[in-house]
């Protein structure tokens, strides 16, 4: 049985990762890894390891029958009262022909631990402070920031986010970067495009879900090509901003967003920076959030738990059904 999810923001102390593949002979010790500690684990870190209720799952996963040599994922989350060890083995089998939701919850935060190694590497590797990349646009979302103190809300509205399959400074994989309004209106991003590029690495990962933003030199290698499946998810051209803006959102589940909207372009997953006290305003808390700007009839919606926003001495607000329902009062059903 799960536990409940707890705050990490206090307790992780340690991510320790080593992969790798295991031949007979080879120990655990002997295989590469990194190590996360203190404040090298981010808020982005912390909060992808709570979204999929990592400590819940400590132990072996996937199947050694499955592939040799075995690939092999170990896990170590280490916090001041527990260490929880995860070892998946033969992965990218697993993930490709099992249906198994805890690997892909697994698998979910080590792409984004191999994210962030690549993302500190390359900071650190390019003298411009850039890094390059090239490959295929998957999906393309709004860039929206939202701030919270207590009942009242805001947003900025940046740009978009793209999902890009390809090779960012050499290494192949799915990664996420931030353009601007601008390059949008030049280029319209939308799925199925080729891309390239360069930029910055993130610098403060509370306060942007991609990884890679100050994005310049923008190339389209290849157009979309094809039709546009109908949705859900919806892909094509997203619109304006300022449609996103009209349009109001209605909160999502962050499961079903993993599961069904990261290829939707009415999907957003914000970054939320909350002012916790009015009289000490640089006391904040950052969190992310994921909505829907989508028909209020998509079969694929589901809104999860009401959220709460944290106050001073430990009150909240707990933000209801009738904030999303007024904010989207102006659409039928399947506008
Ligand atoms: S729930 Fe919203 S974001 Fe998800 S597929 Fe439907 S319209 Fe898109």
């Amino acid at each position: 049985m799960g536990r409940t999810k707890r705050s990490l923001e206090h307790r992780l102390e340690r991510i320790e990762y080593r992969r790798g593949t295991f031949e007979k002979g080879t120990k655990l010790e002997d295989l590469p890894v990194s190590i996360w500690q203190g404040n090298q684990i981010t808020a982005y870190l912390h909060d992808a390891i709570e979204t999929e209720d990592l400590f819940a799952l400590d132990g072996v996963y996937g199947d050694e029958r499955a592939g040799w040599p075995v690939q092999i994922d170990e896990l170590k989350l280490i916090s001041a009262d527990e260490t929880v060890e995860i070892i998946v083995l033969n992965r990218a089998i697993i993930l490709l022909l099992y249906d198994d939701d805890e690997v892909r919850r697994i698998h979910r935060v080590l792409f984004k631990l191999d994210e962030s190694e690549r993302r500190s590497m390359a900071g650190s590797s390019t003298s411009s402070g850039k890094t390059t990349w090239s490959g295929r646009v998957v999906s393309v979302q709004p860039r929206i920031r939202l701030s919270r103190s207590f009942d009242e809300r805001s947003h900025n509205y940046l740009g978009y986010v793209l999902l890009i399959d390809g090779t960012c400074d050499g290494e192949p994989g799915e990664f996420l970067i931030a353009v601007g309004e601008a390059a949008h209106r030049k280029h319209r991003f939308e799925a199925g495009m080729e891309l390239s590029g360069s930029s910055a690495p993130v610098e403060d990962e509370r306060k942007e879900t991609a990884s890679l933003y100050k994005t310049s030199g923008i190339k389209v290698v290849k157009k979309a090509e094809g039709e546009t499946p109908a949705g859900p998810p919806f892909r094509g051209l997203p619109p304006d901003l300022e449609t996103y803006r009209f349009r109001g959102h209605r909160r999502l589940a962050a499961r079903t967003y993993d599961a069904k909207c990261t290829e939707c372009i009415w999907g957003c997953r914000m970054p939320v920076e909350m002012t916790i006290d009015h009289w000490n305003p640089s006391r904040k808390k950052y969190r992310f959030e994921t909505f829907c700007y989508g028909p209020k009839s998509c079969p694929s919606y589901r809104p999860g738990p009401e959220r709460k926003v944290p106050r001073r001495h430990g009150m909240s607000y707990t933000e209801e059904d009738w904030v999303d329902e007024e904010e989207t009062a102006h659409r039928g059903p399947d506008d």
